[in-house]
């Protein structure tokens, strides 16, 4: 019989995090937002846990080379040659931009190809300790992702390897025998049709704290992937006790994600001389990894087989990364202080989470300039 859990799965915006006492902290800059993460395979990382998106949009090498120029994590997406990347490892050397947390990410369609990539780009772009690998696939729960990351944590013995996406914890003990992180979150990417195309998803907040729980007791780590629609629901995965968070609309409107500045003219119901007052949008492209529009840039088309779990979006310019970066490491020192965290380690100690129905005030987001 099909069964109907009747517990409410929540979502970033179903809660808030309750400031309280705590340790005195007088000022954000007392607070530490670098963790030191010692994973399961033995590896270990320092850094601020907020990944970009692995994806064509926001997992190119600006974006990464911004976000890890500022302590954080990096993606790049799995469509990079060899060469392109290793010529991008050349000049973030040159540029002493600090290459301990990139991920290169690879694929499952081929997975011998994607192990040759990256030993090519071990051999001939000395692409040695430490490396970092992130296995992608929409679907984790298909046999071969299993057979494809024990095949990669064979060869690369040493490396962090981050897998996913998972939503629920029931597979990730089984993820973990090979993985250091697992990469949570189906459904809640905001380019993502997942949920309407399938029916098929969890809820974030629900979801990390099932799978950090598993996770971290056999010393595992998460990722929560997707669904950050502003900086405080960072600060709520950090609260739950994800290790790290990884985001793409967030970063999708900068100048540093792929694509031109998109001009648009719209005519306004104000009328100067006699003629309707045009106003000018600018907007930049941010499409998920199943659209339609990505299948045919990188897969030669949709597969017959295939319905498209992804969307093409237009979404507002919002300029420099850098603006953004600053925002997150500031929202989340804020956050620290408002619980009294001394660390962001320390957030998920420190925090009592409450159930909301209101979470903001939205009476005059239409005005906002
Ligand atoms: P966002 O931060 O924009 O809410 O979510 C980013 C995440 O959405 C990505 O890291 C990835 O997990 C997910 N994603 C990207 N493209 C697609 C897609 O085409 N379909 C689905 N279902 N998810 C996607």
């Amino acid at each position: 019989m099909t069964q109907i859990l009747s517990e409410t799965y929540l979502d970033y915006s179903d809660i808030l995090i309750r400031p309280k006492m705590g340790m005195n902290l007088n000022s954000r800059r007392d607070v530490n937002l670098q963790r030191i993460f010692k994973f399961k395979h033995g590896q270990i990382r320092t850094g601020l846990g907020v990944f970009n998106a692995n994806m064509a949009t926001v997992g190119n090498f600006t974006v990464a080379q911004k976000l890890l120029g500022s302590g954080m994590f990096a993606t790049i997406h799995k469509h990079y040659t060899v060469n392109e990347i290793g010529d991008f490892i050349q000049n973030a050397r040159h540029e002493n931009v600090p290459l301990d947390n990139l991920f290169i990410t690879i694929g499952l369609k081929n997975i011998d190809s994607e192990i040759q990539k990256l030993k090519e780009l071990e051999s001939k772009h000395n692409w040695t300790n430490p490396r970092n690998i992130c296995i992608e696939a929409p679907n984790f729960y298909i046999p071969k992702a299993l057979d494809a990351l024990a095949r990669v944590r064979a060869e690369f013995p040493d490396a962090v390897i981050m897998a996913g996406n998972i939503a629920s914890g029931d597979i990730c003990l089984k993820l973990l025998d090979y993985a250091d992180i697992i990469k949570c979150g189906i459904g809640s990417g905001s380019a993502c049709l997942t949920r309407k195309q399938t029916g098929c998803g969890t809820p974030m907040v629900s979801l990390i704290l099932e799978c950090a729980d598993i996770a971290h007791s056999v010393n595992g780590h998460i990722c929560a992937d997707g669904g950050i629609v502003d900086i405080g629901d960072i600060c709520k995965a950090f609260c739950l006790n994800s290790d790290f968070v990884m985001a793409g609309g967030i970063f999708a409107g900068t100048d540093e994600a792929a694509g031109d500045i998109i001009e648009k003219h719209y005519e306004t119901s104000e009328v100067i001389d006699g003629h309707r007052v045009i106003q000018t949008k600018y907007f930049k492209r941010y499409y998920g990894m199943s659209s339609e529009y990505a299948n045919n840039k990188f897969a030669g088309g949709m597969s017959d087989y295939k319905t498209s779990e992804g969307r093409e979006l237009l979404i507002p310019y919002t300029g420099a990364l850098d603006k953004i970066l600053q925002d997150i490491r500031g929202g989340i020192a804020s956050c620290c202080t408002y619980i009294g965290a001394t660390s962001v380690k320390h957030l998920s100690k420190c925090a009592t989470i409450i159930q909301v129905h209101n979470q903001l005030n939205k009476v005059f987001e239409k005005y906002s300039v």
